[in-house]
């Protein structure tokens, strides 16, 4: 049975352990890098966009009539020879199936892959009850061999080394296995698995789809083992989720198109096998097939119904969300989740296998987007998983401290000003004065901390600042209102005053109006909505967005929070859904402002052609959906712009995630870095305050040369006219 981390004590020994494994790190960093450019190989030509809506909105009118569409399948299947059996739970699916096994007469059972296996924990019911099940997917049987879990959906034993498996086999088959010959160890699996085969009695095998038309079941599968356990023993048990359920062929054929690309990256998969019925069956006594299929609701229906996460139910298992996710390539799959894995197994988890299960791992979440970008039927994975960790606290009546702390000051902007402004004070004894850094971490943070510096909150945040210096522009081309943020404001105030200088010297109209506070994303991150909506209130009645031309940022997480959290959170505030529309249209980030609305040209720019290194923040990039912008105004300023490996991939801060997960951030953070360094760049540059926080924070510690300035900070530097 998979033991998962309750308690966030066992859960950060876990990582620690995960963190150790350097075989791990490494396998599952090779496999992202190449499936990445598989993935987008696969899909050329392919409007991949309009595919995923094809299928998401599919996938929801499908959820709507689960029922009759079970029924519907039922009656299909039940006129070509199978038995159809509805299981309410994991335990009446497993008893089922044992049902079936002990009226058939059955002693040995080969299986091919099921994740819906995983979940009811079939195998161990089964062999209590005296089976004896092998399974026959490559990485399902070593895994089984090693009693343990899968590691990933697609690639169940992607955590183990070709040594290991070399190790393990030589010690199944008492012989010994040479170590780095892989193909030979595929011989002896075969090998070991024909025989069980052709002595089955039963064959157990998940599904893919269920076709409601014709009662019709169709697998995808690399390895040619799912065919043989559905055609060779006597009596075949398909088990089957209820969300397989497709109403027809043409949509089942949309979902093929894009699970083996986006799984691992192939064209196409090796087999794709179609089931209608009992077929003829030479192994039978009667010649005909025994089929029975089992659908499992373990509470599908109820999450089916549901108006916030039944969007989960559109999964069809491709991985990618694993594949994608920077914590998962760090810590993989025993870590990142409990049968199921990675961002969706952080979800399904607290659903099919209960809030213990989900407690601890549901929080290691950086909320990069990655996830989201890459599935492939549109799942807000990133923010469901929120989702469950709200719900967590509340199934559990009791907040960490810091939560209640967090939502009583963020409720209040003038105490949560006033604190930030009575820590700078305090700060004092701790600060390195021409560096701008705290020269011990104070007590609360541990050594874990240790892997960067940590910036000093200015000694005059910018809305001190702000009466002295605001221009005064005479028939402005543009009127701007700028939301500062939290680090912009009372960390890196520089980074507005670039703007100012940039803004000015194009006839923009700058305004910074003193009621806006934090945009509320770190409220959101600990699962305080409340307060979230409260705070997203207040800022969008400071704001005023009616008034101006654009609502500018300069904090990449706070305009996608702005743009598409508040529209989530204030979407039962019909009060606010005029300034919110305007809010969405108006806002824009600093570099689509400069390239798009002010057209700058290199005549504006010194062309120095320093060298910089780029990062693209997660929420400019999946967030805000910006990509060239930014890299266009380097190039138009005149800095001689060097790509860097993994441009896209998270730094590894996500706010308070690099507080609360140190282990996983720095070493998220160290690869970031180690690209960055091998650029040859003399700045690195980026669009959000709080990855600048994170990577300048990184290259201190590791004493390199390499500056880390905000992308608004260098354009300003290098204005021909300031
Ligand atoms: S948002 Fe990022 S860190 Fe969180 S699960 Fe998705 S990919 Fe992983
Ligand atoms: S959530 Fe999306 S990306 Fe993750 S396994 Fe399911 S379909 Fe694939």
């Amino acid at each position: 049975m998979i033991q998962t981390a309750q308690d966030m004590k066992t859960y950060k020994d876990r990582i620690k352990a995960a963190l150790g494994n350097q075989f791990l790190r490494k396998a599952l960093d090779n496999f992202a890098s190449a499936y990445k450019v598989s993935r987008a190989k696969a899909f050329e030509g392919i409007d991949l966009d309009a595919l995923k809506d094809q299928i998401a909105e599919g996938k929801d009118q499908a959820l709507t009539q689960l029922e009759s569409l079970f029924q519907q399948f039922k009656a299909g299947a039940e006129a070509a020879g199978a038995i159809v059996h509805l299981a309410a739970t994991a335990q009446d699916a497993n008893e089922i199936i044992a049902k079936i096994g002990r009226d058939n007469g059955v002693k040995t059972i080969v299986k091919s892959k099921s994740m819906t296996a995983e979940e009811t924990h079939l195998n161990d019911h089964l062999e209590t009850e005296g089976f004896k099940v092998t399974e026959t997917d490559l990485g399902e049987w070593i895994i089984q061999l090693r009693h343990e879990g899968p590691s990933h959906m697609v690639m169940p034993a992607i955590h183990l080394s070709r040594r290991q498996v070399g190790t393990l086999f030589s010690d199944v088959t008492k012989t010994p296995v040479d170590l780095e010959d892989i193909d030979r160890m595929v011989k002896v699996a075969r090998k070991e698995l024909r025989p069980a085969f052709l002595a089955a009695d039963m064959g157990i095998s998940g599904a893919n789809l269920a076709i409601a038309e014709t009662g019709t079941l169709g697998i995808i599968s690399n390895e040619g083992n799912a065919r043989l356990t559905t055609t060779l023993p006597r009596v075949h048990v398909a088990l089957v989720g209820l969300d397989k359920l497709v109403p027809d062929l043409s949509a089942a054929l949309r979902i093929i198109k894009v699970l083996p690309k986006n799984a691992t990256g192939q064209a196409l998969t090796s087999y794709v096998t179609w089931i209608t019925g009992a077929v003829e069956c030479a192994a039978s006594a009667t010649g005909k097939k025994i089929l029975h299929i089992v659908f499992l609701d373990n509470g599908r229906l109820d999450l089916a119904r549901d108006p916030v996460f039944s969007e989960a139910l559109r999964c069809i298992r491709c991985g990618a969300c694993s594949n994608v996710c920077p914590v998962y390539g760090k810590v993989g799959g025993h870590t990142l989740g409990h049968v199921y894995i990675g961002a969706i197994g952080l979800i399904l988890t607290y659903f099919y296998h209960g809030k213990d299960n989900a407690r601890a791992i549901v929080r290691n979440c950086l909320n990069c987007q990655a996830c989201k970008s890459v599935c492939p039927v549109n799942i807000d994975l990133p923010y469901l998983i929120k989702k469950v960790y709200a719900n967590i606290l509340k199934d559990e009546g009791a907040k960490p401290a810091k939560n209640t702390v967090l939502s009583a000051v963020m409720k209040n902007r003038r105490l949560f000003h006033t604190l930030l402004k009575l820590a700078s004070t305090l700060q004092k004894p701790l600060v390195q004065k021409e560096a701008g850094v705290l020269r011990h971490l104070p007590f609360i943070f541990g050594k874990a901390h240790d892997f960067r510096t940590l910036p000093a909150l200015a000694e005059k945040p910018f809305r001190d600042q702000w009466p002295k210096i605001r221009p005064r522009i005479i028939n402005p081309a543009y009127r701007v209102v700028l939301f500062g943020g939290c680090v912009v404001d009372f960390v890196s105030p520089e980074q507005a005053i670039s703007l100012v200088h940039l803004l000015s010297s194009h006839n923009v109209q700058m305004e910074y109006p003193m009621g806006q506070s934090c945009c509320g994303l770190p409220a959101m991150m600990m699962a305080e909505e409340e307060t979230a909506m409260e705070v997203a209130v207040q800022n969008l009645e400071a704001l005023e967005p009616e008034r101006y031309d654009y609502i500018l940022v300069l904090c990449a997480s706070c305009g996608s929070h702005l743009k598409e959290g508040y529209s989530r959170l204030l979407a039962k505030k019909p009060e606010m859904a005029g300034k919110l529309r305007i809010l969405h249209d108006k806002l824009i980030d600093f570099s689509s402002f400069m390239v798009n609305i002010l057209k700058v040209t290199p005549e504006d720019f010194l062309q120095n052609q320093a060298r910089v290194a780029y990062h693209s923040p997660c929420h400019l990039c999946r967030g805000l959906g910006v990509t060239r912008e930014p890299r266009e105004l380097l190039k138009t300023t005149g800095l001689d712009y060097a790509p860097c490996k993994d441009e896209d991939v998270c730094c590894g801060f996500g706010g308070s995630y690099s507080l609360e997960f140190p282990e996983i951030s720095s070493e998220i953070l160290r690869q970031k870095l180690d690209h960055v360094e091998n650029t040859g760049a003399d700045i690195l540059v980026t669009d959000c305050p709080g990855c600048v926080l994170q990577l300048r924070g990184g290259m201190d510690k590791r004493n390199s040369r390499i500056q880390v300035r905000h992308i608004a900070e260098v354009v300003a530097a290098n204005l021909k006219n300031p």
